[in-house]
């Protein structure tokens, strides 16, 4: 008797015939890989350290493994709601106890990859997403809203952080679209191309880093330093996002997955 069809078994062929294509959104992570740059009154987040415990050598003849030494925010990276300050208090906010089912989500990609090559500080508005919303329909709840920048094109650290005297320079969002986005859509979360989910200058923003503040004091999750967000459709694509389950874990390096259909 052949199996019974499932949305499951057609998943399956389908990624088999390639009409579903797995884009990766992932940056490599190596010692070269960029790490926010905070004031130096604050701690710093260290980049990557890679040390060779063996390597078919006589520490171990015949096995090749390393230690990791990094920040968990580094490359690309999951932010828990236990991140922030406004979300410390939330039930199951860290990286071992968030429900797994908030791995597994929708993307709404919106792209402003023009707009940020005019202008480097650009912020997404409400406006920007009501807009969207009218060529590709309302944001559902759960679904993830990528801001699709083009900024994972830059090549080197130098440009990728873009540091001025005044601090960095990134594109980001609005806290009024955040609210929106948050309380109005209840999304899963928000990602970025970009080192952090909030803007370069949004220390000097109200609240200070309005994407962290206000989607992680709402119990929404933040996708960092993502790419490939060109290589997904405005809508139709399904996010797998899954942190490593570090116990208390305030995020965590991820191997972003989107599946797309061809
Ligand atoms: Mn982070």
């Amino acid at each position: 008797m052949p199996n019974p069809v499932t949305v499951l078994s057609l998943l399956v062929e389908e990624l088999n015939n390639g009409r579903v294509k797995v884009v990766d959104l992932t940056q490599p992570l190596g010692p070269e890989t960029p790490v926010i740059d905070l004031p130096p009154i604050f701690a710093p987040s260290p980049p990557l350290t890679v040390e060779v415990i063996s390597r078919y050598d006589e520490k171990g003849p015949a096995w090749y493994w390393n230690t990791l030494h990094l920040g968990e925010h580094t490359g690309t990276h999951f932010d828990a709601p236990v991140h922030w300050i406004t979300g410390k208090d939330r039930a199951n906010n860290t990286t071992d106890t968030l429900p797994p089912r908030q791995f597994v989500g929708p993307a709404c990609v919106i792209d402003v990859s023009k707009e940020v090559a005019e202008f480097e500080d650009f912020l997404l508005t409400r406006d920007h997403v009501l807009a969207w919303e009218g060529e590709h329909g309302k944001i559902l709840a759960g679904a993830w809203v990528l801001l699709r920048s083009d900024w994972s094109k830059r090549q080197g650290s130098e440009a990728f952080l873009n540091a001025k005297a005044d601090g960095p320079h990134s594109p980001g969002w609005t806290a009024d679209c955040l609210r929106f986005l948050a309380n109005e859509r209840d999304v899963l979360g928000v990602g970025v191309e970009t080192v952090g989910t909030d803007a370069g200058q949004a220390g000097g923003f109200d609240p200070p880093f309005p994407a962290h503040s206000i989607m992680h004091g709402a119990g929404k999750l933040g996708l960092a330093s993502l790419s490939n967000l060109d290589q997904l459709p405005p809508t139709g694509a399904v996010v797998i996002a899954a942190p490593l389950k570090i116990v208390n874990g305030s995020g965590s390096p991820v191997r972003v997955l989107a599946l797309v259909p061809a």
